[in-house]
């Protein structure tokens, strides 16, 4: 009679915890909700940022940066061309050899290393050092056919996909870092400068002619392809997106006026802001631990770098008033950035009946062994609650785009269409996210638009839009 009713009791108890883990998810659900006519006035906001972040320079959180690129690639680009890719948790170095109009791309190859993470918070030096040294072994491994005539220096395009002022096509200095990365002595300093020196130290003898954001990259690159691409997203570790602008409706763009009369404009749209924003307590503390409080709030709930880590403060809150994941908080849940995006990716995309994915990923990465079924559903539901926010919230940005541009409305006469390159980590792997992204971006069009707008991957299109980028610059150019 004791045992029955110790087991009555700790039922009891635990159907009570469980509702407390039950409530928690519920209130957390309910402030991420973002409804097609919240993403409305979410869209609406991010037009009006983009007007006022393109009269006047820091008129708003959106930087709309001037890129320099007056025109994409036009096809007719010719030679043999590099481009050092930076931003993520990987850095890319390419060679691309471009055969004009007829033969387009005739041979493209690539190097991929990561990036030492000590190496993203100590200094300029070390970090362009690093670089310019696989640089340096790249074109060591060279075959004699790339060898350039006599005289003649190779030129490079320069991906570094941070928010940088730029003052020409190739200069530029960094206004902050994003992403993980802090290196206190770059700030301020010209990137292209600082690369090279690093480049002269390690023995490289190469002119940066282009220095672009991925998001210009990748717009450069799938304008080559397609020349409906209008707009580039990047849905990586960090979010950002550039897209073509009339320059006469660039208020502060004093600079001579360009043959094509458009200019491509770096939003950092990472920085975003709105009242409108479903923001919780977990994102407010999230943003309050980053290492760049108050900013790239809109990157801080859309991107690869912070979708894992919203879900472990999620659970750490379950595991401390719940007995769902144990009687005691499991060490490993507290600490920050435990659980990436492609893990909590890995478990949203677990379709076996008993979540086997899930208890292994709980147990591998967090400790925390036995879950119970009722457990493990829950976590898939804390991932599809915040990807599905992010997703949403990504897909009111591009609307937002689409407004400023025009391109939201049909008119009379040809159809419109209009390409929006994507790329990134997070928008190549995470289907769920992509699918969603994409859908959401449907029902926010009308169905006669929504017909002619299409995202589509453009695979490390920024790389090879940075060397089309730099052959269009080239100091060679007749
Ligand atoms: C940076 C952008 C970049 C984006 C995607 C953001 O954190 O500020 O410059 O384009 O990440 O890589
Ligand atoms: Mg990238």
């Amino acid at each position: 009679c004791a045992a029955v009713g110790l087991l009555v009791r700790n039922q009891l108890r635990s159907s009570g915890q469980c509702a407390r883990a039950d409530a928690i998810l519920k209130e957390f659900k309910d402030k991420c909700g973002a409804q097609n006519s919240k993403l409305k006035q979410v869209a609406d906001a991010m037009t009006v940022e983009m007007h006022a972040g393109l009269a006047s320079e820091g008129g708003s959180k959106l930087k709309m940066l001037i890129s320099y690129v007056d025109n994409l690639p036009s096809g007719a680009e010719e030679g043999v061309y590099y481009a050092l890719d930076l931003g993520g948790t990987n850095f890319r170095v390419l060679r691309v050899q471009l055969g004009g109009t007829e033969r387009g791309i005739i041979n493209r190859e690539f190097r991929e290393v990561s990036i030492p993470p000590n190496l993203m918070v100590g200094t300029s030096q070390e970090l362009f050092d690093y670089i310019a040294a696989e640089l340096a072994k790249f074109v060591a491994q060279e075959e004699d056919r790339f060898h350039l005539p006599f005289g003649r220096k190779r030129e490079l395009g320069f991906t570094f996909s941070f928010p940088v002022m730029q003052t020409s096509i190739n200069t530029g200095t960094l206004a902050r870092w994003t992403k993980g990365f802090s290196i206190d002595d770059a700030v301020g300093k010209d990137v292209v400068g600082a690369l090279s020196s690093a480049m002269e130290r390690q023995g490289v003898d190469m002119h940066v002619s282009a220095l672009v954001n991925d998001t210009v990259g990748t717009l450069a690159g799938g304008k080559y392809a397609n020349k409906d691409v209008a707009v580039a997203v990047i849905m990586g570790t960090g979010t950002n997106a550039a897209y073509v602008e009339r320059s006469q409706a660039i208020p502060k763009w004093h600079g001579p006026q360009s043959e094509s009369g458009e200019m491509v404009i770096n939003m950092e749209w990472g920085n975003f802001r709105s009242s409108h924003l479903p923001l919780t307590e977990y994102d407010i503390g999230l943003d309050a631990e980053s290492l760049n409080p108050g900013e790239q709030m809109f990157e801080k709930l859309t991107s690869g770098m912070y979708l894992g880590e919203i879900v472990r403060r999620v659970l750490c809150r379950i595991a401390e008033e719940s007995t769902l994941f144990g009687d005691t908080v499991p060490p490993k849940l507290k600490t920050p950035f435990i659980l990436r995006t492609p893990d909590m990716s890995a478990m949203h995309h677990d379709t076996s009946y008993d979540l086997k994915v899930v208890g292994s990923k709980l147990k591998d990465i967090l400790e925390i062994s036995n879950t119970s079924l009722k457990a493990r559903k829950l976590v898939v539901e804390l991932c599809s609650i915040v990807a599905t926010r992010g997703a949403r919230l990504a897909a009111a940005g591009i609307l937002g785009i689409l407004k400023k541009m025009g391109r939201d409305i049909s008119r009379d006469g040809e159809p419109q269409r209009t390409i929006i390159a994507m790329d990134g980590g997070l928008y190549e792997h995470y289907t769920v996210y992509r699918v969603c992204l994409e859908t959401t971006l449907r029902e926010l069009l009308d169905a006669e638009v929504s017909k002619n707008v299409v995202c589509e991957h453009f695979n490390d299109g920024s790389g090879t839009g940075a060397a089309l980028l730099a052959a269009s610059h080239s100091s060679y150019a007749s």
